[in-house]
């Protein structure tokens, strides 16, 4: 048998599972109940060795890359915000090691390895909550959109070996998202509330594979997600979760009616 590069790694207490509901880039600035419960969180959470995140805003086609830099860049990825924003710099160190490690592991996804992309806003905005201090290596994997739902969760259980080499994985999107939709004023749609709340009954349910079922087409998801990349990090989450672990949510709500912020923490 051959030995993977994970194996050689030193072994730890297996690591929670997070997804965040990361929406504006302006809440890495600004003071809220969602960047206070991002905070929270990273106190409570045991020291990872490394952090593996999983952004809406990685998309590739026909290939899942894993970035290796050792120093990853701070991405601005949009347009439109405060000059604060664009100045802002995460220098956190990349996981090399650990990089190479999650290629091996993938070796049956099409995985290769990266070293242009860096850290794109899903990754920093929350990370700079969480881990003001930035000392922490974090690498990212991309989304290949080109694959069904149910490789997502493939490839994320096939990830779950790095928990128990200290790494945080954290899928970074929001659990409703049409951006066409947003409006001042309102609290949250029905149709939102509806898809946000059928994802939080199965993922109390324990339920994680139902949302490989999920249908992109059908009219409820097309409402909640005109397009996927941001419900995808969500099954890289519950991908990696496993029958021991205890969902909870640790924020909920809405961004100007059709944003879920909704977060979830297994473990
Ligand atoms: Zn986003």
């Amino acid at each position: 048998m051959t030995q993977l590069l994970t194996d050689t790694l030193a072994s730890t207490p297996t690591m929670p599972v997070l997804f965040i509901g990361h929406g504006s880039p302006m809440h890495a600035i600004e003071d809220g109940p969602f960047s206070r419960a991002w905070r929270d969180m990273g106190e409570s959470l045991p020291a990872p060795t490394a952090i593996l995140v999983v952004s809406a805003h990685w998309m590739t086609r026909g290939v899942s890359l894993v970035h290796v830099g050792r120093k990853p860049r701070t991405i601005h990825d949009f347009g439109g915000f405060p000059r604060a924003l664009h100045e802002v710099q995460y220098p956190a160190p990349g996981a090399p090691e650990l990089a190479a490690a999650t290629l091996d592991l993938l070796q049956n996804h099409h995985a290769e390895a990266d070293m242009e992309w860096g850290l794109d806003h899903g990754a920093w905005c929350v990370l700079l909550r969480m881990f003001p201090k930035a000392d922490v290596p974090v690498y990212q994997l991309s989304l290949d959109l080109s694959r069904p739902f149910a490789d997502h969760m493939a490839i994320a259980r096939d990830l779950r070996a790095l928990r128990r080499k200290g790494v945080l994985i954290v899928g970074s999107g929001n659990a409703v998202h049409n951006l066409p939709a947003m409006r001042y004023g309102i609290e949250a749609f029905d149709w939102a509330r509806e898809f946000d709340e059928n994802l939080a009954m199965r993922i109390r349910n324990h339920d994680f594979g139902a949302l490989a079922e999920i249908n992109p087409r059908d009219p409820l998801t097309r409402m909640a997600h005109p397009t996927v990349e941001h419900l995808l990090p969500l099954l890289y989450t519950l991908g990696a979760g496993e029958e021991a672990d205890t969902p909870s949510f640790f924020a909920e709500g809405f961004d100007l009616g059709s944003i879920s912020m909704r977060s979830v923490l297994l473990s």
